[in-house]
């Protein structure tokens, strides 16, 4: 049964007990990081939980690759937060430069 390929992509051919068509999400779970499952679209967030279909569309992951996306994800964060904080800097900088461009102004106007 290879019909799935024909029906474009994103299509996964999965319906969910109220006959809607399964709605794919990423799994962020450290057990589970990356892995893709189906849910049915009904449900969003806590309380809303449609019909509670629930099925894992991707394999699960060898500890090899858990651990590999674990690193990357670790590095992005460090990425992020370096970012964060040279952003913060220039932002000071910024205002440094303009105060003390006011400052001058100031000054030449009296
Ligand atoms: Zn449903």
């Amino acid at each position: 049964m290879e019909t799935g390929e024909k029906q474009g992509e994103g299509w996964h051919g999965q319906w969910c007990h109220c006959g809607k068509l399964a709605r794919m999400q990423t799994s962020w779970t450290s057990s589970n990081p990356g892995r893709r499952f189906l849910v049915c679209p009904k449900s969003k967030g806590r309380g809303e939980k449609g019909c509670r279909f629930f099925q894992w569309f991707d394999a699960e992951m060898c500890e090899r690759s858990k651990s590999l996306i674990h690193g990357l994800l670790r590095k992005i964060d460090r990425v992020e937060k370096e970012n964060a904080k040279i952003r913060a800097k220039s932002k000071i900088l910024w205002a440094a430069m303009l105060l003390s461009w006011l400052v001058v102004f100031a000054m030449k106007m009296n």
